[in-house]
Parts: C-alpha cells; sequence; structure tokens
C-alpha cells in the first residue's frame, strides 16, 4: 500500500441507484479511499496501481447490519425454532467455545460476508457469563485478518432468558429450574467495568466497538443506564433487539406497561446513535419515537421468516422517517451470511403484506437501505455506503459475464432480484483486494474447513448432554410460548391471518 499510494479502477461500469443506470466510469483511490471518479481515461499520478474493471458492474459493498458471529460455526444447526427456542438452546449452539473457537467461528461468517459482497457487519458477538478483553479482540483479529471491516459489539444481559420471560420459571419443573438458575450471567456492575476496559484499551483500526444490551427485559433498567452513560462517554453506538417477536413485546406490556420501545425511550437510549435489531412488532407510535429521535431498524426479513417472528413493516418505517437498514442475523437463526439474499428478501416480503403495491419497498430502497441505511446503523454513513469522493474505497465488482448478468435490464433489479453473490468478481475493501476472480485472498478455505472440524470434534462430548437438555426445555418453552403469542396485541405482523394454521 505504501509502495502504491494511488490505485485507479478503469473502465467499470458504476451503479447509480436513483437514475437505476450503470455508466462506465474510472475510480482514482488514494490509500484506502477514493479520490476522484471521472470519464474513462481520468488523469492517474504516475506509478498508480491499475485494475481492469472492463465487464464488471460497481456497488458500493453490501453492510450486514445485524449478526452474531459466535452463530457461524452453529449454522444449520437445527429446523424449526422460534426465538424463544433458539434462546432456550444457545448454550446447546455455542457449546464451550475456546478463544480459537471465537476466532474461527468469526472469521468463517467474514470470508462468507465478503466472499457475497458484504464489506462491514454490525456483530453483536456474545460472551457467556460476560465479555472479555481477549475475546472481544480474538473476533476482532479474524475480522481485521480477513481485512473486513465490523463495529462489533458485546451482547450483554443480567437477567437470563427464563427469568425475564413473566411465569416461564414457574412452569419448569424443579430439576430443570435448577439446571437453568445456572445460567447466570455476571452482575451488571462487574460487565460493565469489562465493557469500559475494552472502550479504553481498543487497538484495532478496521474493528470498532459498541454496546448491545441484547434485549430490554433482559437487562435491568440500572444495567441500560450503565450502558446509555458508557455510550455516551466513549461516542459509540448502541443495538438492541427490541420487539422482534410477539413473546418479547407481550413480555414486555407485562414487565413495563408499556412497550419495548417506550421503555428504551424512557431509559434515555433511544437517540441517532441507537439501533432497534428487528423491530417486527414495533406499532406506530414506536416507529414515530424511533423516528423523531433519528434512530435506525436493522431489518432482517430472512431471520423473521426463518423464526416465524413475523414480518416487519417497513414501508410503516420509513413514512415515520426511521433510517432502515437490512441484516442477515447470525447462522444459528438464518443461516447463511448472504446480503444479496438479505436485500432480496425485503424487497420481496414486503411484497405479500398486501395489495397497496404502491407502499411495497422498491428495489432502489433495498439496496439504499442495504448500503447508506446500515451505514448510517454503524454510525459510518460518513465513510461507507458509497462509492463517492471522500468515501472508503469499499468496491463490490460483479461479472457482467455472469448468467446473473445476461442480459442486463435495469442493473439495480438485478443487483436485488436476480444477483446472488455468485456473480461476485472481486470485492475491495479499503482500496485492497480482498477478493480477486471469486477466490479469497485471505482466508485459506481448505484449512478453515479443517479447523471448524477440529472445533466440532473437540465439542462434541459436549453436545449430547446440552442437545438433551435443550428437549427437555423445548416442550415447557415450545408450549408456554406460542401461549404468550396467541394474546391478543393491538398489531398483527403474523404471515397467517389469525394464526389458525
Ligand atoms: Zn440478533
Amino acid at each position: 500500500m505504501a509502495k502504491h499510494p494511488f490505485t485507479v479502477v478503469r473502465g467499470g461500469k458504476l451503479l447509480d441507484i436513483p437514475k437505476r443506470k450503470a455508466a462506465p466510469v474510472d475510480i482514482l483511490i488514494k490509500g484506502d479511499t477514493i479520490a476522484e471518479i471521472g470519464r474513462p481515461g481520468l488523469a492517474a499520478p504516475a506509478g498508480a496501481a491499475e485494475i481492469d474493471a472492463r465487464h464488471r458492474l460497481m456497488h458500493p459493498g453490501l453492510i450486514n447490519a445485524h449478526t452474531h458471529s459466535p452463530g457461524n460455526l452453529a449454522k444449520g444447526l437445527h429446523d424449526r425454532w422460534s426465538l424463544e427456542l433458539l434462546l432456550t438452546g444457545a448454550k446447546w449452539a455455542h457449546i464451550d467455545y475456546s478463544l480459537e473457537d471465537k476466532y474461527l467461528s468469526t472469521q468463517i461468517g467474514a470470508a462468507e460476508m465478503v466472499m457475497k459482497g458484504c464489506t462491514s457487519a454490525y456483530d453483536l458477538a456474545a460472551e457467556f457469563p460476560l465479555p472479555s478483553i481477549e475475546g472481544l479482540s480474538a473476533m476482532a483479529q479474524a475480522y481485521e485478518d480477513v481485512g473486513m471491516r465490523c463495529m462489533l459489539a458485546p451482547m450483554v444481559a443480567d437477567i437470563s432468558f427464563f427469568e425475564a420471560i413473566p411465569g416461564l420459571m414457574g412452569r419448569l419443573p424443579p430439576v430443570l429450574r435448577k439446571e437453568v438458575e445456572s445460567f447466570k450471567y455476571a452482575p451488571w456492575k462487574a460487565t460493565t467495568s469489562q465493557m469500559r476496559k475494552a472502550l479504553q484499551k481498543w487497538r484495532f483500526e478496521k474493528v470498532r466497538l459498541a454496546l448491545a444490551p441484547t434485549i430490554p427485559h433482559h437487562c435491568s433498567d440500572d444495567f441500560l443506564i450503565a450502558c446509555r452513560d458508557l455510550a455516551k462517554e466513549f461516542d459509540v453506538p448502541i443495538q438492541t433487539h427490541v420487539a422482534e417477536s410477539k413473546v418479547q413485546v407481550v413480555a414486555g406490556y407485562q414487565t413495563y406497561g408499556t412497550s419495548l420501545a417506550a421503555h428504551m425511550d424512557k431509559m434515555g437510549l433511544v437517540n441517532d446513535r441507537f439501533t432497534v435489531a428487528h423491530g417486527v412488532w414495533l406499532d406506530a407510535d414506536d416507529m414515530k419515537r424511533l423516528g423523531d429521535r433519528g434512530a435506525s431498524v436493522a431489518h432482517n426479513p430472512g431471520s423473521n421468516m426463518r423464526l416465524g417472528s413475523g414480518i416487519a413493516d417497513v414501508r410503516g418505517m420509513l413514512d415515520a422517517k426511521v433510517n432502515v437498514g437490512i441484516g442477515t442475523d447470525g447462522a444459528s437463526c438464518s443461516d447463511n451470511q448472504n446480503m444479496y439474499e438479505a436485500t432480496r428478501l425485503a424487497s420481496l416480503v414486503s411484497k405479500v403484506q398486501g395489495p397497496d403495491w404502491q407502499r411495497w419497498l422498491g428495489t432502489d430502497e433495498a439496496l439504499t437501505a442495504a448500503t447508506q441505511g446500515s451505514a448510517r446503523a454503524l454510525g459510518m454513513d460518513k465513510e461507507i455506503g458509497r462509492i463517492a469522493p471522500g468515501y472508503k474505497a469499499d468496491i463490490v465488482f460483479l461479472d457482467l459475464h455472469h448468467i446473473n448478468w445476461i442480459p442486463t435490464n435495469d442493473p439495480v433489479n438485478a443487483v436485488v432480484h436476480i444477483e446472488d453473490g455468485t456473480g461476485v468478481h472481486s470485492v475491495m475493501i479499503g482500496g485492497r483486494m480482498i477478493v480477486e476472480n471469486r477466490k479469497i485472498l485471505t482466508v485459506d478455505l481448505p484449512r478453515l474447513a479443517a479447523q471448524a472440524a477440529a472445533s466440532q470434534a473437540r465439542r462434541a462430548p459436549l453436545v449430547g448432554p446440552a442437545k438433551k437438555l435443550y428437549q427437555q426445555l423445548e416442550k415447557v418453552v415450545g408450549t408456554f410460548c406460542p401461549g404468550l403469542a396467541k394474546e391478543p396485541l393491538h398489531i398483527h405482523r403474523y404471515g397467517a391471518s389469525h394464526h389458525s394454521h
């Protein structure tokens, strides 16, 4: 990089989302930043490295507004589970992760994201019973080694899932109750002090830290306030799962007497650095509250369908001036980390919500959400999400000779509705090629496969008992929570008309 501070990309077609066009341009990059965009033949300083981008369509790197790196070693683990069953199975899914496993799980996800056109992620990474500087550093190192950007937010709580759902603990037989009572998080003061230390000592460049009190009612009010104050002190964003499932919303009313978003607002967390993950069950007042405060929602349509959480009202959010980004969610709840698929699903799922087609999400809106919207959720909208002078050179090069692009009509429709990641030719992050000619340059995939297999083998003896415990808990959680979800609520977000199936 020091030897060639300038790079010029010649002849690629640059996607213009509002105009739905792609015209050939040259792009001059200085270091990691776009310096100039001009007509083909743009003058470049002597010695500038040249990249031939003819027959390529260039779009800004997709930005994953919501994922969980620990899920990557657990991808495809289980089929039918709701959010509540997934939370019940967290111990089974992420059993006995060593520091190396934390690195490995992150590296697997980062490699997949980059290979599928994604250049930055908001990663809510969990460690139990509290985050550690070593663990966060291992995950950050994995992103840096892959060469991808990340907003890494330790996902924290001081109340377990079983304690957070009113009445659930009482339904468990005593033996199981004793088991789940051992899933204790660290006291919130210990967790806050770890996060403070991590924020003070952070040494990574491409990976920044954020905070993620995971779910409102999984955190005591004192803890939420401490997170708010810490975020303010270090000027970092916060992301929280709010109103992801109907069970959460019903539990929220039982706990607070208000909606979850109203409670977060009352605690002072809702501002322009706050992102709601999912927000499927936000009502119009919640959306207005978020919009008025400049907050964001990370919309994860794949996960919302996969876990049966419902269908978010993204048009309602946009009408209320909420910033919307798009995410895949973790691999244990939506499996692949393919941002093309997540963006396509955002478009498609909006189209089954009713006959008023003018209210459906357009491909331009979906793609803007997956780039600029997600960038704003990460608090990085002045740096990433666009291909423009002054922005980081995070560019995806799609192969216009790939079958996805033969022929090309409207290129925005094609990126959102046709491209599935197989047309990705190269991916540049900060001026550096990470994927070139369909090969990831920073990860040895056969070695990664061997490491993943070794990790599975090492953890295998513990998986059996953890799965057995899950299956016992599934019987109780799997009947109690759907019961809560059948309680009347003033909004409706399921696909079925009266959840009658
Ligand atoms: Zn999540």
